[in-house]
């Protein structure tokens, strides 16, 4: 008989709603997660002692994650291993959980990510990015066992920082256009099933109306952020969520850190990028959709020069060797890059 379907990966549960961490003592006595209730909870630095108490995890160990480093990630790996946990939940924002996330493929069991933050699209991914001595890495691990989304934590998380993942949403956009590409040019293989996630997931946000107040407009974001990380299950590698623009990413943490975060980053490197493709309606809609949120557009907006960000995008082909881009095709000689760029910041300004 021939396939009639193929199997997707994802998780058991998905839980998105004001209120939502409440329920996690609930989920981690699962017995499809836990059977003899042995569970380790992670929490990022922006949490206080209280949140077990406040959650009435029982005997659940807590550990604290000092930062986003591969060095973090190994070191709660090692605690986990240890200890002998039967799951782990990650509660915090995007690196929380991509320490938590590493460290529970290393321990070999699996892991609830609760998110307090819309940071970046690894809530649900199958990757988890850390940074190291020479810039960040992105590593393959175990898809998340089960995903929550607190809405009130998000919105009264401070500043725009909790919700800078709206820019690695609209990043898709600029990733399935140079997956597009590759498949026109080199012919490298699309997953059409990929593409559709990632896109919609980065339409619904770029036309959700409403602020990063609103339950609707978080919870559309939320929701975005877990398919855009699904697709990337479903892809096999990150294709469908990184492209040009994360290569830029990429390039400025390793030669300008502690610039920007990776929903920042990845918003303005997306515009950017749809600019050099000469796609100006696609390009005003990811504008405006960075403006209303109060997102970076520019590089001034991130507290870079020109010539920084130049420089950035010459290197950024060498931080993702085979993987073919809008920057690749073009392969600007970097005064010429300095020229786009001035009249991208004019573009935009
Ligand atoms: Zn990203």
């Amino acid at each position: 008989m021939p396939l009639l379907a193929r199997m997707l990966p994802s998780p058991l549960v998905i839980d998105v709603r004001p209120g939502a961490i409440a329920g996690l003592g609930g989920l981690l006595a699962d017995h499809r997660i836990a059977t003899a209730g042995r569970v380790a909870v992670a929490v990022g630095p922006g949490q206080g002692d209280s949140i077990a108490a406040e959650l009435n995890l029982g005997a659940a160990e807590i550990f604290r994650i000092p930062e986003g480093t591969h060095d973090a990630a190994a070191a709660l790996g090692q605690q986990l291993r240890a200890g002998s946990y039967e799951a782990v939940a990650g509660i915090g924002g995007g690196q929380t959980i991509d320490v938590t996330k590493f460290a529970a493929h290393m321990a070999g069991i699996p892991m609830v990510a609760v998110a307090t933050a819309l940071s970046h699209d690894g809530i649900c991914s199958p990757i988890s990015t850390l940074r190291h001595e020479s810039g960040t890495g992105s590593h393959g691990v175990a898809m998340p066992v089960a995903v929550m989304v607190d809405l009130d934590r998000v919105r009264s998380a401070p500043g725009s920082l909790a919700t800078a993942g709206i820019g690695d949403v609209v990043a898709d956009l600029s990733a399935v256009a140079d997956w597009e590409l590759a498949a026109a040019d080199l012919g490298e293989r699309i997953d059409g099933l990929a593409v559709a996630m990632a896109r919609s997931a980065a339409q619904a946000v770029l036309h959700q109306p409403g602020d990063t107040r609103s339950d609707e407009f978080l919870t559309v974001l939320a929701e975005s952020l877990i398919l855009s990380g699904m697709a990337m299950a479903v892809a096999g590698d990150s294709r469908p969520g990184s492209g040009g623009e994360h290569e830029i990413m990429h390039a400025i943490n390793q030669l300008y850190p502690g610039t920007g975060s990776h929903g920042e980053l990845a918003g303005v490197g997306t515009l950017f990028c749809t600019f050099l493709r000469g796609n100006a309606d696609q390009a005003e809609l990811v504008s405006a959709c960075l403006a209303r949120h109060g997102l970076p557009r520019t590089p001034g907006d991130l507290g870079m020069s020109h010539a920084d960000f130049t420089k950035a995008v010459c290197y950024a082909p060498q931080t993702r060797p085979g993987r073919y881009t809008i920057l690749e095709r073009l392969a600007l000689p970097e005064a010429e890059i300095a020229d786009r760029v001035e009249d991208f910041a004019k573009a935009n300004s």
